[in-house]
């Protein structure tokens, strides 16, 4: 419903805005009536228009690939990079993931999102020093449908890196829903030979049984333990308890969020293999990342390959 003289007096316009609030009563569900409100059709409008944008950039291959430094605790040496999403949009600048990640999944192109990244960071990774990994993410949605394993394996034989360079990141919530399916497709990934890694380990739900019946090679520790660890003696005693599991259960751990010296410091101290965060470097385009592998140097000057 759209009401004359407060919306419009011009009849053309009234159709088309009678005509929004009918679009808006389908979107919630039908059967019931909604008048025409200006705010939230701009915010509809935005939506749909963003949505638009994103199929576009997608489609046309535009999201780019950012990697950002994984070190060696132990060593100081670098050990890899985490391939992190970003948009460039025209008028909104870099767009981070947060922003356009759960769209992405809403309308059906998450797999066509993760595919093309995939492909541009294998590419890039094949390029660098043999020791160093490259970490992909995947939705939780992709561990659904058993078409991801097979788009994997074709990735990596047209970018020609070896699968044991290439780590899966997977979060706990992609092990909730279905877990025997989930576990066949963590299977399938496995049997590739590529590395199966549990992400924002701590903050969901997965119950110890499930990892252990998983094949994972590593646990990455949540950036919200981390950052509290060196003020905090619960976290501290939660990421000792994380590195201990990791140790006794065969799995490496990886801790996010590594702002601070004193942070990883006592990271190293508990044996956590290793550390992601700022106090190592920020995400970098593809670009950077040469410079980064040559500036890698730990504290006794040896080149910092793993
Ligand atoms: P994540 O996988 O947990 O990635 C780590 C996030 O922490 C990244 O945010 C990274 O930039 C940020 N970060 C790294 N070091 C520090 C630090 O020292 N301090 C702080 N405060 N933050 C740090 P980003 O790039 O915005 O990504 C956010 C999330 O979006 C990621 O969290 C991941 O869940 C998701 N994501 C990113 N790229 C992809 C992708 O290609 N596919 C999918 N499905 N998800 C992605
Ligand atoms: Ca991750
Ligand atoms: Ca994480």
């Amino acid at each position: 419903m759209a009401l004359a003289p407060q919306d419009t007096e011009i009849p053309e316009t009234m159709i088309r805005r009678a005509a929004r609030a009918l679009a808006r009563a389908k979107a919630e569900g039908g059967g019931c009536f909604r008048f025409f409100d200006a705010d939230l059709d701009a915010c509809l409008r935005a939506r749909i228009l963003f949505e638009t944008e994103l199929r576009g950039a997608v489609a046309r291959d535009e999201l780019v690939p950012y990697f950002q430094p994984v070190m060696d605790l132990a060593s100081g040496r670098l050990a890899g990079f985490e391939m992190l999403a970003r948009w460039p949009h025209p008028a909104r600048g870099m767009v981070p993931p947060k922003e356009f990640i759960a769209m992405a999944e809403d309308i059906g192109l998450i797999a066509a999102l993760t595919e093309g990244l995939l492909r541009r960071a294998c590419r890039a990774a094949a390029a660098w020093p043999e020791g160093l990994l490259v970490a992909v993410n995947v939705s939780s949605l992709q561990l659904r449908s058993h078409v991801l394993a097979g788009m994997v394996r074709t990735v990596l034989e047209e970018t020609g890196l070896p699968p044991h360079r290439l780590e899966i990141e997977l979060t706990e919530s992609a092990l909730i829903d279905d877990f025997d399916l989930a576990r066949e497709i963590v299977g399938s990934l496995a049997a590739l030979g590529v590395r199966l890694v549990l992400d924002d380990f701590g903050t969901g739900y997965s119950s110890l049984a499930r990892l252990q019946a998983l094949r994972f090679n590593k646990l990455k520790i949540d950036a919200s333990f981390v950052s509290a660890m060196t003020r905090d003696p619960d976290s501290h005693k939660i990421v000792a308890a994380v590195v201990g599991l990791g140790q006794s259960l065969r799995l490496q751990t990886v801790a996010e969020g590594v702002e601070e010296q004193a942070q990883a410091d006592a990271l190293a101290r508990l044996g956590c293999d290793g550390g992601q965060g700022w106090l190592f470097g920020r995400p970098v385009p593809a670009e950077a990342v040469p410079w980064l592998i040559r500036q890698a140097t730990p504290p006794n000057g040896v080149l910092g390959l793993a």
